[in-house]
């Protein structure tokens, strides 16, 4: 059996279809074509939302937004991934609780830049995405990103480094106000500002950022993803529970966030919840790890960096319970045959892991996690490779 390799597609021909797509449903050519990417956190995972550190890359795999204007003061959106006629509603009527279901994504983005002050007229919008959607991946950052770029680009708004800063706040807003799931903001921050060569250090207390050079090809190393396929929804009740024991915990500690504790050794003696304190500890040491990650990055100790990566899937693991059988199954798997370390990446429960692993091994691992999920009876996993990528952009 051949393995199920998730190709992100070349971004030309890709804006190309779907201008055409665009063209066949509303009879006239789109105004533009803006892509945005799915991204892959190195490492510093569930600390977000906690002030702590991150470490995301942009995947080459991007969701494609074609948009035109329109001067009736009504909006509609199209997704290549949904069957169905497109949603259509009013520019005014976009808000929380006004739209639902996958629409809210992009629509809540539109009413979000309202809020912000942007001027967003009428449009006609259609998606397609290469990022697996579901999949730990942040396929819903990258629907929000390239509508957002969409949207100001048709309101002709010049896009600065400034303004992505403020359309990553506008994406956040629509995810948790519009579309009900909240999210740290580390998602949307590397599709908006993600560079080639470079993953993103991003501190999530200030939202400064800094480019860390990313090669390890150069060593002849790859970064394998593998989508387990499994069920993950962040919407569910799992996400949200994680990040009230550390709200619980911060508030406890007399701290606005985790990583405002100067003693951690005290901080978790004096959590009264045995639970909690796992969680917390599990903040603290993995925000720890993205300090050492960035140092053996930047002195290409490719195997030093695999630790890292083992150690942080234990943690995740064991103290945030955020892993799986599959994620658990990909990690042992690819160690066991030639990986220099693996680790869940993204919110957890199903999704995506990823794998450090020399170029030479990548099929013998990705055969071998194969067949291992054949052997317990689960669908075939997907399987990326993750060269740093661009930021959303327009491609056409
Ligand atoms: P992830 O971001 O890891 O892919 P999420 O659960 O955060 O997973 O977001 C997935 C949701 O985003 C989907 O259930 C759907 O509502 C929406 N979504 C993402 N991409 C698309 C798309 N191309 N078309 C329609 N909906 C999408
Ligand atoms: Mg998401």
């Amino acid at each position: 059996m051949s393995l199920d390799h998730i190709d992100a597609g070349d971004p030309a021909t890709i804006a190309a279809s779907l201008a055409t797509r665009f063209t066949d449903q509303y009879g006239r050519a789109p105004d533009g074509v803006f892509a945005a990417p799915g991204r892959v956190n190195l490492i510093g995972e569930h600390t977000d939302y906690n002030g702590g550190l991150c470490l995301p890359i942009a995947l080459p795999h991007a969701t494609y937004a074609a948009v035109g204007r329109r001067d009736d003061g009504t909006v509609t959106v199209a997704s290549a991934q949904e069957e169905g006629s497109p949603f259509q509603g009013r520019l005014d009527e976009l808000g929380p609780g006004q739209v639902k279901g996958w629409v809210s994504y992009a629509a809540g983005v539109l009413w979000a830049l309202q809020e912000d002050g942007i001027d967003v007229p009428a449009l006609d919008i259609v998606v397609d995405s290469r990022v697996p959607v579901g999949s730990g991946l942040s396929s819903s950052a990258a629907l929000e990103c390239s509508v957002a770029l969409a949207a100001c680009a048709a309101a002709g708004v010049d896009v600065d480094d400034v303004l992505r800063q403020r359309l990553v706040k506008a994406c956040m807003r629509a995810e948790a106000e519009v579309a009900g799931a909240p999210t740290g903001g580390m998602d949307q921050t590397i599709s908006l500002l993600g560079r080639t060569e470079a993953a993103l250090l991003l501190d999530c207390r200030d939202w400064s950022t800094s480019q860390v050079p990313w090669d390890p090809s150069s060593a002849g190393i790859d970064l394998l993803v593998v989508d387990t396929r499994a069920a993950h929804a962040l919407v569910d009740g799992g996400y949200q529970a994680r990040r009230d024991d550390c709200e619980a915990a911060a508030a406890e500690l007399g701290v606005a966030l985790l990583r405002d504790v100067t003693d951690q050794p005290a901080a978790l003696r004096s959590l009264s919840d045995e639970r909690v304190r796992r969680r917390v500890r599990h903040v603290f040491s993995e925000i720890a790890r993205v300090g050492e990650a960035v140092e053996q990055i930047g002195a290409h100790a490719w195997e030093a960096l695999g630790r890292s990566f083992a150690a942080s899937h234990a943690s995740l693991r064991d103290d945030y319970e955020v892993s799986c059988e599959e994620l658990d199954v990909v990690v042992d798997t690819a160690m066991r045959h030639g990986a220099l370390g693996a680790r869940m990446t993204g919110g957890g429960f199903g999704g995506s892991a990823i794998v450090l692993v020399p170029h030479k091994e990548v099929e013998r691992v990705s055969a071998a996690v194969d067949d291992a999920f054949r052997a317990a009876g689960w669908p075939a996993p997907g399987f990326l490779t993750a060269p740093p990528s661009n930021g959303a952009r327009q491609v056409r």
